[in-house]
C-alpha cells in the first residue's frame, strides 16, 4: 500500500465517521480521566454492559483525584460486575499517579501518559486521539482485523510478527488533522462493517483499496493456534453463624487480590459435610466447577477467614461468582 493510497483510506474513514459515528458518552467529553476510564472499562467487557455502568462510575469517582482517595476496597466493590479486576487495580494506580506527580491534573504529553501505571500502547493512543486530538496509532482486535484485510495479511495477528506489522501500519496511517475521528473509525469499522463473521463489504467506506474484499474476507485475520481449555475443580464451604457468613480474602498476588469469597478446602476436607451446590463458570480459559458443602457448627476461621455480617455483604468487593451463589443459597442477605 503506497502513501497515497494510505492517505486516501484514513481520509475516507474519518469522513465515514463523521457521518456515521455512534453516538457514547465517552465520545461526547474531551475529558482525558473520562475516556481513560472508558477504555479501561471497554477493554474486556462489551458495549452495553459499558454503558450501563459508566455514567454511575463517572458521578462516584469524576476525577482522578476522587479515584486516588478511596480505598482499594471501595475501587473493587464499584467495578463489580465489569471483572478482570486488575484494571480497577490500574486505573487507581494511575489516578494516584497522576495526583502524585502532575498535580491531579491529567497529563498531555505521549511520554507521561505512557508512565502512568497500567497504561500500554492501545490505551495510550485512546487517550491521546480521543481525549486530546493528537495523531496516535492504536490498535485493539478491531483495528488489527481490518488492517489483516486491508492487506491481505496471513501474518497470525497474535504473533510478534503480526503485531510488530499491525503497530508498523497503524504509525504509517495515522490521520495527522482528524486523528479523533480517524481512530474511532477504525474501531467503529471492525465493530460494525468489517466483523468478525461476515464482512459487510458492499457497505465499507474503504472497499476500493481492500486487498481482501474477493479473496474471502471472513478468512482473516490470521490467527495462532488457540490455547487449550482448562477445567479447574475446587471444594468451598458455606458457613453462616450469628456473627455472619465465614469469608476469605484474597491476599496480595493472587488474581482476585482483594476480593471476598467463599472458604476454600480440600476435597478431602469436605468429606462427609453436606453437598449444597455446584457451581459452573468460565474464567479466561479455565472452566470452572465449584463444589460447595455446608461446614459443621464447630468450624473455625482460618488465616485471612473473617465472618462478615450479612448487612455488611453489599459494602464488601466479591467476585461475581461468589455473590451470584450467595444470593442464591441465602436469599436477602443483601448481597447484592
Ligand atoms: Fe473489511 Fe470488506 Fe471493508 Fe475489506 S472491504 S475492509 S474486508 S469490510
Amino acid at each position: 500500500m503506497n502513501p497515497q493510497e494510505r492517505q486516501q483510506i484514513a481520509q475516507a474513514l474519518a469522513d465515514w465517521f463523521h457521518a456515521n459515528g455512534r453516538d457514547y458518552p465517552w465520545r461526547r467529553t474531551t475529558d482525558p480521566w473520562a475516556v481513560l476510564v472508558s477504555e479501561v472499562m471497554l477493554q474486556q467487557t462489551t458495549i452495553p454492559t459499558v454503558l450501563g455502568r459508566y455514567g454511575e462510575w463517572m458521578r462516584r469517582f469524576p476525577t482522578p483525584q476522587a479515584l486516588a482517595a478511596a480505598t482499594e476496597e471501595e475501587a473493587l466493590r464499584s467495578w463489580e460486575g465489569l471483572g478482570y479486576y486488575r484494571r480497577v487495580r490500574s486505573l487507581r494506580a494511575a489516578a494516584q499517579a497522576i495526583v502524585e506527580r502532575h498535580g491531579g491534573v491529567f497529563p498531555t504529553e505521549a511520554a507521561d501518559i505512557r508512565a502512568l501505571p497500567g497504561i500500554g500502547d492501545y490505551t495510550a493512543g485512546a487517550v491521546l486521539s480521543f481525549a486530546f486530538n493528537k495523531p496516535a496509532p492504536l490498535v485493539d482486535a478491531n483495528v488489527a482485523r481490518v488492517f489483516a484485510r486491508l492487506c491481505n495479511s496471513r501474518t497470525p495477528v497474535d504473533s510478534p510478527a503480526g503485531r510488530r506489522e499491525q503497530w508498523c501500519l497503524a504509525e504509517q496511517m495515522l490521520h495527522r488533522t482528524d486523528p479523533r475521528a480517524y481512530n474511532s473509525a477504525l474501531m467503529e469499522l471492525g465493530q460494525l462493517v468489517c466483523t468478525a463473521g461476515a464482512p459487510q463489504c458492499l457497505l465499507c467506506p474503504v472497499r476500493a483499496w481492500c486487498r481482501a474484499k474477493d479473496k474471502n474476507p471472513a478468512e482473516l485475520p490470521v490467527k495462532l493456534p488457540k490455547k487449550q481449555t482448562t477445567a479447574l475443580e475446587h471444594w468451598d464451604i458455606l458457613h453462616v453463624t450469628k456473627r455472619g457468613i465465614l469469608l476469605e480474602l484474597q491476599p496480595e498476588g493472587k488474581r482476585h487480590a482483594g476480593l471476598w469469597r467463599l472458604p476454600r478446602r480440600s476435597q478431602e476436607e469436605v468429606q462427609g459435610l453436606e453437598h449444597i451446590a455446584d457451581q459452573a463458570y468460565s474464567v479466561t480459559r479455565y472452566k470452572v466447577t465449584r463444589h460447595l458443602h455446608r461446614a459443621t457448627p464447630g468450624t473455625r476461621p482460618r488465616k485471612g477467614e473473617s465472618y462478615i455480617p450479612l448487612h455488611g455483604l453489599e459494602q464488601i468487593p466479591m467476585a461475581s461468582p461468589d455473590r451470584k451463589i450467595i444470593n442464591t443459597l441465602i436469599p436477602g442477605s443483601h448481597a447484592r
